[in-house]
């Protein structure tokens, strides 16, 4: 027995073990549903609706957010002290992909560099909220 498992019981682990798998089941579960209905979009789509996108989110108009599209899985990274880029998959990338990464340019310039534990249970949670209540574009479809 483990000096953690004697202070706190070898139950409660297997119940806190049981609570955190549940815990990112439910966050892939949610970061996948909120795809289904999700349209795919250009890159050219993405820059023509990024600034009304960051209104809607309250990101500064001095934050700027460059779109690189490739091989990636969707991430967001820190370029400058007000510049952001997001990667986003080329050919298949869906609205909700965009929208989830843009709030976590929102998270990261409003909070700043933030330990792996916000970002598991509050950043990223967050951004999948957000992304599923804006999983379709806010206007028409552009074709
Ligand atoms: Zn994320």
């Amino acid at each position: 027995m483990t000096d953690i498992e004697k202070k706190i019981g070898t139950a409660s682990l297997k119940t806190i073990a049981v609570v955190v798998a549940l815990y990112f089941c439910g966050l892939f579960g949610a970061g996948f549903a909120t795809r289904i209905d999700s349209p795919l979009v250009s890159r050219n789509q993405i820059e023509e609706i990024l600034n009304e996108e960051k209104r809607k989110l309250g990101i500064k108009e001095d934050i700027k957010v460059n779109i690189v599209m490739g091989d990636y899985i969707p991430h967001t990274k820190k370029t400058n002290e007000k510049e952001y880029e997001i990667y986003l998959p080329k050919g298949s990338t869906r609205f909700c992909n965009f929208t989830h990464e843009l709030y976590h340019v929102k998270d990261w310039d409003e909070h700043g560099d933030h330990e792996t534990g916000y970002y598991l249970f509050w950043g990223e949670p967050m951004a999948t909220i957000y992304s599923l209540k804006n999983r379709k574009m806010g206007r028409a479809e552009i074709k």
